[in-house]
């Protein structure tokens, strides 16, 4: 009896090997494209749930806007901000009292969950002695927004700060003000984003933004909407620095830079300066007793 038993043959095999490769190559980018979108969802998600409960906040106390700002050590209480904390310190990068004790973080009861701090495209850790941890938050807000306490002389005192919700309708600005963005792991520090708004310093980045996200970062403006932003220039893209923490990197014509300015403060047209005709303890351009104001590296 014949045996209509047939094998492959090795052309065969290698034939529908081939196909196999080249059906995966056409899928791999796919997959890699729609997880680049899924964690970019995942991000403005985050972003949305901070830019609300700034604006809850602000409803439950009188039109304030969260405090924002700088202090050292971090874990003041009587000051408190939205969170506390800045990443110069390795210890802050893991301590997540600085966002969920009530002592310290006014977020503290509107926003606990620790997965809407961290950018999901955020994979960078933190090494404390040989252990390493993943970081605790990707996100800074506004430094014009909220500010609370001594003025980090780096940043320019001319410039308007809305410290109430209302504040943000009182000027124009076309494209909008930004509250949050997420930052480049390695600039992220205090509570705040810095962006130089003096013209002597416009070519400066204070903190770099985040382009883990195809190149752009989320960024939530003061109208609750949150866009994607792609970056056009490479040295924002690849941002590199030698010191971080100085928070001064030099970035000549730099469109980036432009897109930042034009969407974070408007200069202060208010005859005391926005902080001092609203009250709240403004002291931009002032030494504080006690206040370290020059640290070589943050
Ligand atoms: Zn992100
Ligand atoms: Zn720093």
């Amino acid at each position: 009896m014949k045996s209509c038993h047939r094998a492959f043959t090795l052309v065969e095999l290698l034939t529908v090997i081939a196909i196999i490769a080249i059906l995966a190559a056409l899928l791999l980018p796919v997959l890699a494209h729609a997880k680049a979108t899924a964690l970019r969802i995942q991000c403005t998600n985050n972003e949305k749930q901070l830019v609300t409960a700034s604006f809850v906040y602000a409803t439950d106390n009188r039109d304030k806007m969260p405090g924002n700002g700088r202090q050292t050590p971090p874990a003041v209480t009587t000051n408190k901000f939205w969170i506390q904390g800045a990443m110069v310190n390795p210890s802050d990068n893991t301590n997540t009292a600085y966002l969920f004790n009530a002592n310290y973080a006014l977020y503290a009861d509107l926003i606990p969950s620790q997965k809407t701090y961290l950018c999901p495209a955020d994979r960078n850790t933190v090494k404390i002695g040989a252990v390493t941890y993943p970081r605790i938050r990707s996100y800074e807000m506004n430094a014009y927004v909220g500010w609370s306490g001594a003025w980090d002389y780096r940043l320019d005192t001319n410039y308007k700060l809305f410290r109430k919700q209302g504040d943000f309708a009182s000027v124009s600005m076309t494209e909008g003000t930004f509250v949050f963005i997420d930052v480049q792991p390695d600039s992220i520090c205090w509570p705040f984003f810095g962006v130089m708004m003096a013209t002597t310093y416009s070519n400066y980045f204070f903190n770099f933004p985040s382009s883990a996200h195809n190149r752009g970062a989320v960024v939530a403006y003061a109208d609750s909407h949150v866009e994607w932003h792609q970056w056009t220039d490479g040295r924002t893209i690849a941002a590199k620095s030698t010191s971080y923490h100085s928070h001064h990197e030099l970035s000549t014509a730099n469109a980036d830079l432009g897109w930042l300015r034009e969407r974070t403060t408007v200069p202060d047209k208010s005859p005391n300066g926005s902080g001092n005709a609203n009250g709240g303890g403004d002291k931009r351009g002032q030494g504080v007793a006690g206040y370290q104001y020059f640290e070589p590296n943050d």
